[in-house]
């Protein structure tokens, strides 16, 4: 027994013992060292993961703290109270976000998300909802949204669809120039596909940031993108995509618009067994 704890090395034995007993029956070693490796690089993302979640939770709150303890003093004008109240409001909604698409994400780290919970759902419908739901935001933005109907059957989550349908319209919304513009939402339907497309006339993002922008709590401009998002969207839509066979796609010119592919192989009940 050690005397201090020192999970690296522990680890390290344990993964020696675990190749040993496979390789003494039969298993090929590359193959055995190959999936040690994956698990330990999953291992390393979650606790990477952890450490940055405890940190990005404490940006909001000391903002709420900060701007809280001021009204409290009585330093601050009626106009001015009302006007850090509203910025103390956002970021509790930051923050609730934040703690909801973290429990999400987490349920993807830990294979809590089960395929057992699929269902055959009209994509078309859940599409419309959620242009009907964000309407007013959009309309805030001065964004037209277009959408030609088309009844398509999705077998999937319907929930995490959902997510994944209002997370990328609200993006499309979020990132449009000051003017506004267009974000048209293309459903197609082919024999073996089913491909959804999110075409926007915003901001646009810039060829370095275009595979980032899919990492965890990554944001491209931090004082503009941190007021409202979390930086967790994106990474959460990859997850859900991934999780029905799929996969996003994204083709962007900074200051012309962006447009995210996402791209799902018909799939069936009996696929999943
Ligand atoms: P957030 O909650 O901050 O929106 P996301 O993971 O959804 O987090 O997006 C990550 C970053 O990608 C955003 O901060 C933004 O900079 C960029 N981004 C996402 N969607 C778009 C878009 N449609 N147009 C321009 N930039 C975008």
């Amino acid at each position: 027994m050690k005397d201090n704890y020192d999970e690296d090395n522990i680890n390290l034995e344990l993964e020696q013992e675990v190749l040993d007993y496979l390789v003494r029956y039969g298993h090929n070693s590359k193959d055995v060292k190959e999936a040690l490796d994956r698990v330990k690089h999953a291992q390393a993302l979650r606790k990477e993961f952890s450490a940055n979640v405890t940190h990005e939770l404490k940006s909001p709150l000391t903002s709420i703290n900060g701007y809280a303890e001021m009204i409290e003093n009585g330093m601050t004008s009626y106009e001015q109270s009302k006007e850090f109240a509203k910025i103390i409001h956002e970021q509790g909604n930051r923050l609730l976000s934040m703690i909801d698409e973290t429990i999400k994400l987490s349920k993807f780290d830990n294979n809590y998300v089960k395929t057992e919970r699929f269902s055959l759902f009209n994509l078309n419908d859940m599409i419309e909802q959620n242009i009907e739901s964000l309407q007013k935001f959009a309309q805030g933005k001065n964004v037209k949204i277009e959408y030609m109907p088309n009844d398509t059957h999705f077998y999937g989550n319907d929930k995490l669809m959902d997510d994944l349908i209002r997370n990328m319209i609200s993006n499309g919304i979020k990132y449009s120039k000051e003017e506004g513009g267009v974000l048209k939402i293309v459903l197609e339907e082919s024999l073996d596909q089913i491909v959804l497309r999110f075409i926007d006339q915003g901001i646009g993002i810039a060829e370095e940031n275009q595979e980032r922008i899919f990492e965890r709590f990554y944001v491209v401009n931090k004082s503009r993108d941190r007021k409202t998002g979390t930086g967790l969207g994106l990474s959460l839509v990859k997850n859900i995509a991934i999780m029905h066979k799929g996969k996003v796609q994204v083709k962007s010119k900074l200051n012309e618009g962006s447009e995210f592919i996402i791209t799902f192989p018909k799939l069936m009940e009996n696929d999943y067994r």
